[in-house]
C-alpha cells in the first residue's frame, strides 16, 4: 500500500490506474479528483522542501 498524498488514504498501486510521475517518483491516488489537485498544486502535497 502507498499513501495518496492528497487525501491520505491508503491506495493499492496494483489496483489504481490514477497516478502521476514527478521528479522520478510515481504517486498514486484514490481518484481522478485527488490526482488533479496534486497536479495543480504539487508543492502543497509534497513532503520536504
Ligand atoms: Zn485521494
Amino acid at each position: 500500500m502507498v499513501t495518496d498524498p492528497v487525501c491520505g488514504r491508503d491506495v493499492n498501486p496494483v489496483e489504481t490506474t490514477v497516478q502521476s510521475e514527478h521528479d522520478g517518483e510515481v504517486y498514486y491516488f484514490c481518484s481522478i479528483n485527488c490526482r488533479e489537485a496534486f497536479v495543480e498544486n504539487r508543492e502543497e502535497y509534497l513532503p520536504g522542501d
